[in-house]
């Protein structure tokens, strides 16, 4: 089955790449460097991936963007070297152009040829860019993917998509990666939803819920059965059960809407689902016109994402004020209960397994003393030291 990767909007220095489907297959490698994010895919049947995010440093023609990419480069260059076995996949912001020869492209397609991968060129079907700046009027492709030739069956390979939802100035790509993955490597019910009661019809759900339980047959000859270790009886009394739990299941589905777990993260108000169905839609009309830089239709479009991104921003922003406010008074009333409840609900992301590895470091003991030496050094800073650690200082 092929695996599917999709990079959006690149924007901040680390860019967080994560295949959930694959995660229990999945671990972290340490790069020690901030532009570049690598994970190792474990795959039964077949090499394994090595994945990485790029995010190279923006051409200033500066001798320091140079030596930066090149160090990037060196980075990448000792993953090829060190997990020789595995197949690689490099995506990201490589902020130079397959097109024009400068001196950072030419570092880029040296790598390439040296290591034997491919440097994927975009389908493109209108849009010949992933950068965008429309206030200054700046387009460029600076957006690839790099792969070892066995995971693609043609050199144009990934896909640039335009959403309307992405705010970024950075458009998606996407590609498809023929990889031997196995049902079994797969993690599932990874999607886990919750039902949000709060928000249901409740009206509608006992109408529906009193029809379906009522059409459901007692079993009486079961009920009244006084043989012990009867079979046939069991087998009837499991599918009463399995009768009432499926018809509770299907009438919650039909008046209970549900939410993906971990996603709400603030509020999501009726404006904010309108903001983004107009950023949504804009994007067909504009591309069925050409895409033009000027014009009414463009600017609405451009007005259009202004407002989504601005109306996100403030709805995050309220969100937290609302957080702090929360805390706040919890703290006044000294409830320690709920105050911590709060905090874990926002900050504590369940599920998170402990790592095996950091900082190339194994084992609980040695985990836990590499966590206090950067913490100790992070928290405390150089001012704030124990008089003990720093006796001049004050
Ligand atoms: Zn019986």
């Amino acid at each position: 089955m092929p695996m599917v990767i999709v990079l959006a909007g690149l924007l901040v220095a680390q860019p967080f790449l994560y295949i959930k489907k694959l995660g229990n297959h999945t671990y972290h490698i340490a790069t020690d460097n901030p532009r570049l994010t690598a994970v190792r895919c474990q795959i039964k049947s077949d090499s394994d991936i090595i994945i990485g995010s790029i995010y190279m440093p923006f051409n200033d023609n500066s001798v320091r963007h140079y030596d930066d990419f090149l160090s990037v480069i060196g980075v990448m260059q000792g993953l090829v070297n060190k997990f020789y076995s595995c197949n690689f996949i490099f995506g990201g912001d490589f902020n130079t152009s397959k097109l024009s020869a400068t001196r950072t492209h030419n570092l880029l397609n040296n790598f390439c040829r040296k290591n034997n991968l491919l440097w994927l060129d975009p389908d493109i079907t209108g849009i010949d860019y992933t950068y965008h700046n429309d206030n200054l009027g700046s387009y460029s492709l600076t957006d690839y993917f790099l792969c070892s030739p066995k995971l693609v069956t043609s050199s144009t390979a990934n896909q640039i998509s335009e959403h309307g939802e992405n705010t970024s100035d950075h458009l998606a790509i996407m590609c498809k990666f023929a990889c031997k993955v196995r049902a079994d490597d797969l993690k599932l019910n990874e999607c886990v939803a919750k039902l949000s009661w709060e928000k249901a019809n409740l009206e509608m759900y006992k109408s529906v819920v009193s029809k379906t339980l009522a059409d459901i047959n007692l079993p009486l000859d079961a009920l009244l059965c006084t043989d012990s270790d009867c079979q046939s009886h069991t087998d009837m009394l499991n599918l009463y059960y399995t009768s009432i739990l499926h018809g509770l299941n299907t009438s919650a589905t039909q008046c209970v809407p549900s939410v993906k777990v971990g996603l709400q993260k603030f509020c999501w108000t009726p404006e904010l689902d309108e903001l983004k169905q107009q950023c949504t839609d804009i994007p067909t009309l504009w591309a069925s016109v050409s895409r033009p830089r000027s014009g009414s239709i463009n600017e609405k479009r451009l007005q259009c994402k202004y407002r989504y991104k601005q109306a996100i921003k403030t709805a995050m922003q309220e969100n937290d004020s609302l957080f702090n406010d929360k805390l706040y008074d919890h703290l006044c009333q000294k409830d320690k209960v709920s105050f911590w409840k709060a905090w874990q609900k926002r900050f504590c992301v369940n599920k998170i397994k402990p790592t095996n590895t950091l900082n190339g470091k194994t084992g609980a003991g040695n985990i836990l003393s590499e966590f206090t030496n950067y913490y100790k050094d992070t928290v405390l800073g150089p001012f704030c030291r124990l008089p003990a650690a720093s006796p001049g200082g004050g």
